[in-house]
């Protein structure tokens, strides 16, 4: 039986983060256990890369900012393209996000800008067509990156200060909390038998165990449960019900003749779609109100794309009038009730540590968020940022994180 200071279930940006800040804690020895290293399914390699410190509650402004300063420090490396979020609002919705703006900039000096429409279109030429849009926030700090390149940063720089051990294909199947220990029981199986991708798929869809599998039994001081949208299915297993929904979020990546974003950020507009450059080609998003809580990545491909996302681009954008779509893909927001992240001891255990459910955010978060779950490990305490606001027990105790910016 192999014996762990801690075991992190789930290697995604949240898990490599954490394994990355025990390492620099001095945490000597650490296992990090995933179904899927590479991520195939996993929403830190499904994400848009959009960061941002534009939040309405102080929580999520720390826990992005913190982040940023991080990605500043290693922009190169992380592909950190600090070209700014150009918000863009209908009137009814237009005063709140000044006062939102005001608060930004006077609590935490983040420069937002106020443009009209006019300046809209002068700071982004290529937006043409402002009907409807009373104004936007700018925020020049925030931007996008890449995520992958953010999670084999954490990894590698996990791996430079500690022996940390990335477990592949390994699916956890029990996590039992005991006075001295946590017992974590793995189905370790091998990729490509008996059905490579689709067995990777069925675990995650269908929490199918992989056939052929051998069981392994692993010991940890502490677990730290950072499985993303699978906490719904993870956090049972050491009895702890969560509130974390899984759902669909689909993206489309498109090409218009002469459009290149390529020197601005993300955009979000009023209709909710989001749109940023992916080389010269617009990657666009969008939320369906009406997405089932599910574990599916079916992408519905051209005709979802010219029924939710073309008619928003071709409004604003008179160039997009005519586009061709070339592809898209779809990944899982982790929704919790009040659409923030969870970090803190799971109820009644002071052994397990639940990051999880950062729902549209764990992108931008996962430095500081991170960083959090570590310091509940070595001091059982938050240190640098208080995180008690994202405890697991506050939805059963009615005490949500006011948060209204979310896309
Ligand atoms: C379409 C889309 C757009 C997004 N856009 C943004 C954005 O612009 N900015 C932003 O900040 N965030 C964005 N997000 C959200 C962000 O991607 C997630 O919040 C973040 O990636 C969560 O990271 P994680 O490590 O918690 O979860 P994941 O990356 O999902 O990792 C969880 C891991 O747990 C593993 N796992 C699950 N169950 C088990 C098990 N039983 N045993 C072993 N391993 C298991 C999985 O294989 C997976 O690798 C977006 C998400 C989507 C889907």
């Amino acid at each position: 039986m192999d014996r762990f200071d801690v075991i992190v279930l789930g290697g995604g940006l949240l898990g490599s983060s954490v394994a990355m800040h025990l390492a620099a804690r001095g945490v000597k020895s650490i296992a990090v256990l995933d179904v899927d290293l590479g991520g195939r399914y996993s929403s830190s390699e499904l994400n848009a890369g959009g960061v941002r410190a534009t939040w309405r509650s102080e929580m999520n402004v720390a826990l992005s900012l913190a982040s940023i300063e991080f990605y500043e420090s290693v922009r190169d490396e992380v592909g950190f393209d600090q070209k700014g979020y150009l918000w863009m609002y209908e009137q009814a919705r237009w005063p709140g996000a000044i006062e939102a703006m005001e608060w930004q900039n006077r609590t935490h000096g983040l420069g937002v800008l106020a443009l009209t429409p006019d300046e809209i279109h002068a700071h982004c030429p290529v937006i043409d067509q402002l009907d409807g849009v009373a104004g936007a926030t700018f925020s020049p700090r925030d931007g996008l990156l890449n995520p992958n390149l953010v999670k084999e940063l954490y990894r590698a720089r996990a791996r430079a200060a500690a022996s940390v051990r990335f477990e592949n294909y390994a699916y956890v199947v029990a996590v039992d909390p005991e006075p001295d220990k946590v017992i974590v029981r793995a189905l370790k199986f091998q990729e490509f038998s008996p059905a490579g991708d689709q067995a990777i798929k069925a675990i995650l869809c269908d929490a199918m165990p992989p056939e052929d599998a051998a069981a392994v039994k692993l010991t940890a001081d502490v677990v730290v449960n950072c499985t993303g949208a699978w906490a719904r299915r993870v956090a049972p297993l050491y009895g702890h019900v969560v509130p974390v929904r899984p759902v669909r979020r689909q993206i489309a990546i498109a090409h218009a003749r002469d459009v290149d974003l390529r020197p601005w950020g993300m955009f979000v507009d009023p209709s909710g779609v989001y749109f940023h450059r992916e080389s010269t080609h617009i990657l666009a998003g969008w939320a369906d109100p009406d997405e089932p809580d599910e574990f599916r990545f079916k992408y519905d491909g051209e005709h979802w794309f010219e029924e939710k996302i073309w008619p928003a681009l071709a409004a604003r954008m008179s160039r997009c009038a005519s586009m061709k779509h070339r592809s898209g893909w779809s990944g899982l927001y982790e929704y919790t009730p009040d659409l923030c992240g969870v970090i803190g001891f799971a109820p009644g255990h002071d052994r397990v540590i639940e990051a999880f459910g950062f729902t549209g955010r764990g992108a931008m978060q996962s430095w500081a968020a991170g960083r959090a779950a570590a310091e509940l490990v070595t001091a059982r305490r938050f240190e640098t940022l208080d995180c008690t606001p994202l405890r697991p027990t506050r939805f059963a105790e009615g005490k949500l994180v006011p948060e209204t910016l979310s896309i």
